[in-house]
């Protein structure tokens, strides 16, 4: 039935094959336009940097090959961050989760909710899952027509279920998730370090260039209003042009400034957002929507501790928290739970999380309760 009913699907009257072909294909492009001008900005932010800055403004060469070296370490290890959160290799949901044909027959010819609700509860008592809807039922999604393992969510933008989604970035025209939380992360800070460094050695410059204005201002323009016409000068210092040579690479500079500054307070904002997500072992979803748990509505319901919660996402060897390669443990489909109850011993916490650490697949090693037991 489901099938017929999905065969049956018609497109709407005048609205031909070719036209919703070109309609997809002109949407994917236009989700790249942000990417292109992330990346517009950072190619003229290097003309800004390499060129006027550091080759045609410093003069000295010590000082050149310091802020030469430092930028371009930024800027490679920032280009990787980003490249790897776009392009990350965002695995599917395994196809235990997907409801078999004949299951979803029974589920679409279910004539109440209660027994739509049995159906998808039978079919998930073998699946490691232990948060519910805001009902208490299995969570479903029936656009991808599986049961959402914990922490997947449907992405209407990439019209499918994510694992651990979350939000999807138009920045990076891809779902932050599980599989490029990381990478995620470091694109946050390598950008935000990448536009402090721009900034503290833009500064000195920018102040030199402002005092510089002042003065042939004061010099040359300061009856401006009263003449009620430009100068030569002041046409001088409108192309700023004000008493040295190389005029143009100045705007260059102080813009570079100014984009820098600009980006850094709305990358410093969300990079200490997303450093709090980590903290406390929540997405972006679950930070408005506290996940549901068998005894209710538990923000903290996944969080191990601060470090712990921070080595679930950047991996155990501290050489490798700094560099975008996938680090993060688990398999995205099966999380540590704290401890829910100080008596029961083989509910500890610490051991719960040692078990799954040293697992490299939880998910197919059923022999432990420990993971479905709330
Ligand atoms: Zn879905
Ligand atoms: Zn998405």
């Amino acid at each position: 039935m489901a099938s017929s009913m999905q065969n049956n699907r018609v497109s709407p009257p005048g609205y031909c094959v070719c036209c919703r072909t070109c309609n997809m294909w002109c949407w994917r492009a236009f989700k790249w336009l942000p990417v292109l001008l992330i990346v517009s900005i950072v190619t003229w932010s290097y003309y800004a940097y390499v060129i006027q800055l550091c080759i045609f403004t410093i003069e000295s060469t010590v000082q050149q090959c310091i802020y030469l070296v430092l930028y371009h370490i930024l800027l490679i290890m920032f280009a990787w961050s980003y490249w790897r959160t776009i392009f990350a290799d965002i695995k599917p949901i395994p196809e235990k989760y997907k409801l078999p044909e004949a299951e979803l027959e029974k589920l679409l010819s279910a004539e109440t909710e209660d027994a739509q609700r049995t159906i998808l509860e039978n079919f998930a008592k073998d699946l490691p899952i232990v948060t519910r809807t805001m009902s208490g039922s299995v969570r479903y999604c029936n656009r991808c027509v599986l049961v959402k393992p914990d922490r997947a969510h449907h992405c209407s933008i990439c019209s499918r279920c994510v694992l651990k989604m979350d939000h999807h970035c138009p920045w990076v025209n891809n779902c932050v998730c599980f599989h490029n939380y990381k990478f995620f992360m470091l694109f946050l800070g390598y950008a935000l370090l990448y536009c402090l460094f721009i900034m503290s050695t833009c500064l000195p410059y920018f102040i030199r260039f402002w005092k510089m204005y002042q003065e042939y201002k004061h010099a040359h323009c300061d009856n401006l209003f009263d003449i009620g016409t430009f100068s030569k000068q002041c046409m001088d210092i409108l192309n700023g042009d004000f008493g040295m040579s190389g005029s143009a690479g100045r705007y260059h500079i102080v813009f570079a400034f100014f984009v820098a500054l600009m980006f850094a307070i709305s990358l410093g904002s969300l990079f200490g957002y997303h450093c709090y997500l980590v903290a406390h072992n929540r997405t972006t979803l679950e930070a408005f929507r506290a996940p549901m748990f068998r005894g209710g509505a538990d923000k903290n319901g996944f969080s191990m501790g601060a470090y712990n919660n921070f080595k679930e996402v950047f991996g155990n060897s501290p050489n490798k928290w700094v560099v975008p390669v996938f680090t993060s443990f688990g398999d995205g489909i099966v999380y540590p739970l704290p401890q829910q109850d100080e008596d029961t011993e083989s509910l500890l916490s610490s051991e719960r999380w040692d078990r799954w650490g040293e697992r490299a697949r939880p998910f197919d090693e059923r022999e432990s309760s420990s993971f479905d037991e709330l």
